[in-house]
């Protein structure tokens, strides 16, 4: 079993529309945009990190708006809800002002003795609000989201699948251990891990697949703290027969990727360096950043496909 796994990293999305994205996660939900640079496989697509004051790993939301993508649609074998930490007592404070600012899917419930409020993203995207009493993270806050209720990260993200057997497998093989089961949900958790360090899975034997499109999570990324514990990581699981991606040089991480037997697309990535690599904490994700191999193509993509980003 391994040791180095800290919990989530990031969770990356689709989207349809890179303005409504950006306005929804750092207007409608208050979080800071930590980095505006493109997808490094597909430059021509934005690539959106929304999070704390420093993009702390197990706070980071990003996504690629895919202008016009069609919505994906809801099943198994994705993660159906991404849900993040807030205080206890803040629900009330979060139920107004989603309303009022006309998020879709509000509903308020319980699961693991923890108060939820569930809420749709602009395409559809499964979020969920999560009171808890002891999260000591500092929250970024906005002149609207103050610190009593700001979001601290991820609390979780919740996976849909057919058949948990084989995929609780492998969370227990990357260090999760089982905490609780209710009803179709079971719980695990990284003992010692970062303050997203929750995985849920609901069993759904019957229901019909996912397709992936806007509003769907594209991956979700584990957080090892360095280069080599990621290596480790990485031969442990082609020991194990899982195939795995060479690492990959994201600039502001690296990263691994294996595909999870119940379908959902997991990363492995360091904490190492961190997004204020390439620009001052103060002005994290206000420029674009273009990555070496494709800076030669800033013009291109600035003028001809990357929408001008409103703040
Ligand atoms: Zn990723």
């Amino acid at each position: 079993m391994l040791d180095q796994i800290k919990g989530l990293h990031h969770v990356t999305s689709l989207a349809s529309d890179a303005q409504q994205n950006n306005d929804f996660f750092t207007k409608t939900l208050g979080l800071r945009r930590v980095k505006k640079t493109v997808n490094f496989d597909a430059p021509e697509v934005y690539h959106l990190y929304y999070g704390d004051e420093m993009g702390t790993p197990g706070t980071v939301m990003t996504y690629f708006p895919f202008q016009r993508a069609r919505r994906g649609r809801p099943g198994t074998g994705e993660v159906g809800i991404t849900q993040f930490s807030v205080p206890q007592g803040s629900l009330g404070f979060w139920t107004d002002r989603l309303s009022t600012m006309g998020v879709k899917g509000l509903s308020e419930d319980t699961a693991f003795g923890e108060n939820r409020l569930r809420f749709q993203g602009p395409d559809g995207d499964g979020f969920a609000l999560v009171e808890v009493a002891e999260d000591g993270r500092a929250p970024w806050v906005t002149d609207t989201v103050s610190a009593d209720v700001a979001i601290r990260g991820f609390h979780s993200a919740r996976m849909r699948l057919r058949d948990r057997g084989a995929s609780a497998e492998l969370l227990r093989f990357m260090g999760y251990e089982k905490q609780a089961t209710e009803g179709d949900l079971t719980r695990y958790a990284v003992p010692g891990g970062n303050d997203a360090r929750v995985i849920e899975i609901e069993e759904l034997p019957g229901a019909a697949p996912s397709e992936q499109g806007a509003g769907s999570v594209h991956h979700i990324a584990f957080a090892v703290d360095d280069r080599e514990r990621q290596l480790e990581v990485r031969k442990a699981l082609m020991d194990t027969g899982y195939q795995v991606t060479p690492v990959i040089d994201r600039d502001y991480f690296w990263a691994i990727y294996f595909r999870s037997p119940g379908g959902v697309l997991f990363e492995v990535a360091t904490n190492e360096p961190g997004f204020d690599r390439d620009e001052e904490p103060a002005h994290l994700g206000e420029r674009l950043r273009i990555p070496a191999q494709h800076a030669h193509l800033r013009d291109i993509l600035e003028q001809r496909y990357l929408p001008r980003l409103h703040d």
